[in-house]
């Protein structure tokens, strides 16, 4: 089949791989000028490892979070959720029936995601660029509610922490820190785009890229898609659509008479070249409490901060840069940003009200599959996700004919 996939961020690039693996031709298409330039830009030097070790596994972020309402298919949820810290607002309320075991049932998943990753990335080569651990900064309270929860776990001191990342300032606001080893934060862009040169360089016949081009509508017969129109008026015939263009997907959807209940949220970085290379962290720093992490991305800095529900005004979007600027130089000594090197960024990732994304065959148009809201958590699930999405396209496979039920557009079809 000749497939078109909407959006070269990572879950698209992964999809595009998945595809060309099953022996379609795929033809990848984007607005923006190259790969990698929405969400995908900002998880500079983070998660995988570091978010699958049993202390961090999403099923046990509520220990760490402020407790707030909960949320899980809640009446009124977008009003409720608009404007507010995304990680206290997922208050995970334990009361409510069917928390637990959806957050079980993610744990699952992500650590199922997380094992596919890296025998992906094994089988086909890629490097990840990492850095030498991480290390997650903890008030008493956390530390407290972590230790009761896994016992097992030993803690350092904050004179410990601060001889495992040098530069790092004494502070109050951390009692103990956890201490991740090796291989706890990957940068999933640069893997992505190292993937996508590989998709380039093997499969040039069956493989095509569009750049600068936005997907006005996608195109239908009788039921089953067509292909899509671009913004300039032209046609890409297909015999089957992947929309991997995150919330870019929503109106695509629309237009068809299909609804996702996605739940917007802006994320937030800082980049920055140091004067003093070497008073950069070797370590990735996660500081729940200042809520931000820090990573080195090769000769950066790269620092996350807060995600903040709905859409912020340019107000909001300003405090919290400047929030950000003041926790990340106030917690490091000796760090002096270059002149002319900062450089800001925000933009949108969305989530499902489960967590699950959605990726699979969206029902009542055949061919026309999604691969959508993997909110912060896209580096780990893209590779599972893409070939979910790309098997839907035949029969799901045995193995991950769960996680295919798990993800489908069909839970949300009223
Ligand atoms: C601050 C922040 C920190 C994060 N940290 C982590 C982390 O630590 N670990 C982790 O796993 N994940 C993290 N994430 C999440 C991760 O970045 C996303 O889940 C992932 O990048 C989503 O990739 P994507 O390809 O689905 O979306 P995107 O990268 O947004 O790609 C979508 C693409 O579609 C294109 N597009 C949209 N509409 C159209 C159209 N109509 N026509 C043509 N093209 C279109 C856009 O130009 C874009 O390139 C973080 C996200 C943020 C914001």
């Amino acid at each position: 089949m000749r497939i078109a996939v909407v959006g070269a961020g990572i879950t698209g690039i992964h999809t595009c791989a998945a595809l060309l693996g099953r022996g379609h031709s795929v033809i990848l298409i984007d607005r923006n000028p190259g790969p990698a330039q929405g969400a995908s830009y900002a998880p500079g030097l983070l998660c995988s490892d570091f978010a699958s070790h049993p202390a961090f596994a999403p099923e046990s972020h509520r220990g760490m979070l402020r407790r707030k309402p909960g949320f899980f298919r809640a009446e009124g949820l977008m009003e409720r959720l608009k404007h507010r810290k995304l990680l206290s607002a997922v208050g995970w309320n334990p009361s409510h029936p069917g928390f637990a075991e959806n957050d079980s049932r993610f744990g699952k998943f992500f650590r199922e995601a997380d094992r596919f990753a890296r025998a992906e990335s094994r089988a086909r080569g890629i490097e990840e660029e990492r850095t030498e651990g991480s290390l997650l900064l903890l008030t008493r309270e956390e530390g407290a509610s972590i230790g009761e929860r896994f016992p097992d776990l030993s803690f350092l001191s904050p004179e410990e922490a601060l001889a495992a990342a040098p530069g790092l300032s004494p502070s109050p606001a951390f009692a103990s820190a956890l201490r991740v080893p090796r291989d706890s934060s990957c940068n999933g862009t640069y893997a992505a785009r190292q993937l996508l040169r590989q998709l380039r360089n093997g499969r040039r016949d069956q493989f095509e890229e569009i750049y600068r081009s936005k997907v006005e509508k996608v195109e239908t017969k009788g039921g089953a898609a067509t292909g899509v129109r671009l913004s300039d008026g032209q046609r890409i015939p297909a015999d089957g659509v992947v929309l991997a263009n995150a919330l870019g997907a929503i109106p695509l959807l629309r237009g068809l008479g299909v609804r996702l209940p996605a739940i917007e949220a802006e994320g937030f970085t800082m980049t920055f070249e140091a004067e003093e290379f070497s008073s950069l962290p070797v370590v990735t720093i996660a500081f729940p409490s200042l809520e931000f992490t820090a990573s080195r991305v090769d000769c950066r800095m790269r620092a996350t901060g807060r995600l903040l529900l709905g859409a912020p005004g340019d107000r909001a979007r300003k405090e919290e840069f400047d929030r950000l600027y003041d926790a990340v130089l106030g917690s490091f000594v000796n760090l002096r940003v270059k002149d002319g090197t900062m450089r800001f960024w925000s933009g949108r990732t969305a989530f499902s009200p489960d967590r699950f994304p959605v990726s699979g065959l969206v029902p009542g148009i055949t061919g026309l599959a999604v691969n959508l809201l993997h909110g912060i958590f896209g580096v780990t699930l893209a590779p599972i996700c893409a070939k979910i999405t790309a098997s839907g396209f035949e029969d799901p496979e045995t193995g991950t004919q769960c996680l295919a039920d798990a993800c489908s557009p069909r839970r949300f079809a009223s």
